[in-house]
């Protein structure tokens, strides 16, 4: 097992295009870290580098308190999986998972004990003369696993492995893959463009964009406080809704007015974020998830709210997705996108709201909607970070 170290790693490809901009990450001995990010933003360059299968232009790899930069690939003692399984269809399943060992000449005894071990920690004993032809996709994807980890590698890399698979069965593997990292305890890192699978599975997430890497913290980190609007808008499901606000010092504390609505920050409020007194007269970006809303009976007793009317509503059984509309007349309201791009000032935004599914709301309804001022996420609209 061993810990990986990107120190100060570039990316750039000979038509000039810089892939990863100055990327610092330590990666833990033993630790399940997802990178994840859109698509192009540099994640899979990243792990192909950790392989050895692609040339690092700046900065230091170290693998195991080893530089790595210009180890070969067969030399780095690594396995990955990829996200097309790669199996032998003639060999069965003993034999594929057998055969790194086997062309590497391990000695015949060693060999089956080791795919009998490694079978059995995966559920396959019962297929081992099965080719992958008869398995199902789950099935295979466990036995591209075992080939990886009948090595004893030192570490683990996995390009979006679930990517082919249902969604049935992507649910499960992940908690598979994850439970199996656990019980082997090899340094795991694996790519997605899935922030579902980010949130669940990794001990640490490392989130990119644009090749620049935007934070790295638990799954809970990056939900509670993310460091920036993009993080903010990519972590989550249903995403962040956005708001231009402007913050105005008053008597109670700071107040960010959207439109005709107010949010106060009072002086607990004020106290763990002191960023915010700092930001004071400026306009900023407000985030507020869309399961952090409470409707509110009696609109004139509370504070803190938004009224608007409610558009559209999904029902998802357990919970309602509701889309409300608060643009105001005067159009003072922007509508920043999904991806924390500030749209203009053209349309109003649309709330998506996550409401219990006993909550009894219809399309055309006015509904009013509280949140705590603590729930409430502002970003500097400039430099798109978070102020705390
Ligand atoms: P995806 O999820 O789509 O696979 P990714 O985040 O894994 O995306 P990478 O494959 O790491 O992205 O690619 C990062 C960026 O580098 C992309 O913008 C891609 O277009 C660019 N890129 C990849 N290979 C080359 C190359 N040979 N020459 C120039 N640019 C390249």
């Amino acid at each position: 097992m061993a810990d990986i170290i990107f120190d100060g790693i570039g990316k750039r490809y000979p038509d000039g295009f810089a892939a990863i901009a100055n990327l610092d990450l330590h990666i833990r001995d033993g630790e399940f870290l997802v990178l994840v990010g859109p698509s192009g933003c540099g994640k899979s360059t990243a792990l192909r580098m950790i392989a050895g299968l692609e040339e690092i232009t700046d900065g230091r790899l170290i693998i195991d308190g080893v530089i790595a930069n210009n180890l070969a690939p067969r030399d780095r003692d690594i396995a990955m999986v990829f996200q097309s399984y790669a199996l032998y269809p003639h060999l069965n399943v003993e034999e594929n998972i057998g055969f790194g060992l086997r062309v590497r000449g391990a000695e015949k005894k060693a060999l089956a004990e080791k795919v009998r071990q490694t079978a059995e920690l995966l559920e396959l004993s019962e297929h081992l003369k099965r080719k992958p032809g008869q398995l199902s996709g789950g099935q295979r994807q466990r036995v591209a696993m075992g080939r990886a980890l009948v090595r004893d590698p030192k570490a683990f890399l996995m390009d979006e492995p679930l990517s082919n698979l249902d969604a049935r069965l992507r649910g499960q593997m992940r908690t598979e893959i994850a439970r199996l990292q656990k019980l082997t305890g090899v340094t795991t890192v694996y790519v997605t463009h899935d922030q579902v699978e980010a949130m669940t599975m990794g001990d640490r997430v490392a989130v990119m964009r644009h090749g620049v890497l935007q934070q790295l913290d638990t799954p809970r980190a990056l939900y509670d406080t993310p460091a920036n609007l993009f993080v903010a808008g990519f972590i989550g499901a249903p995403s962040m809704n956005f708001m231009a606000a402007d913050l105005v010092k008053t008597e109670g504390g700071i107040d960010a007015r959207v439109g005709p609505f107010e949010f106060l920050f009072e002086a607990d409020d004020l106290a763990a974020r002191p960023g915010l007194n700092r930001s004071a007269g400026d306009r900023v970006i407000l985030g507020i998830r869309p399961e952090m809303f409470t409707p509110v009976d009696n609109p004139d007793s509370a504070v803190n709210t938004v009224t608007g009317e409610v558009i559209f509503v999904e029902d998802l059984g357990s919970t309602l997705l509701a889309h409300v509309d608060i643009g105001s007349a005067d159009g003072s309201l922007r509508e920043i996108g999904d991806d924390g791009e500030d749209d203009g000032a053209l349309s109003a935004p649309r709330l998506r709201v996550v409401l219990d599914g006993q909550t009894r709301v219809k399309a055309g309804e006015t509904i009013t909607l509280a949140v705590d001022a603590g729930h409430i996420h502002v970003f500097n609209a400039q430099t798109e970070g978070a102020i705390r």
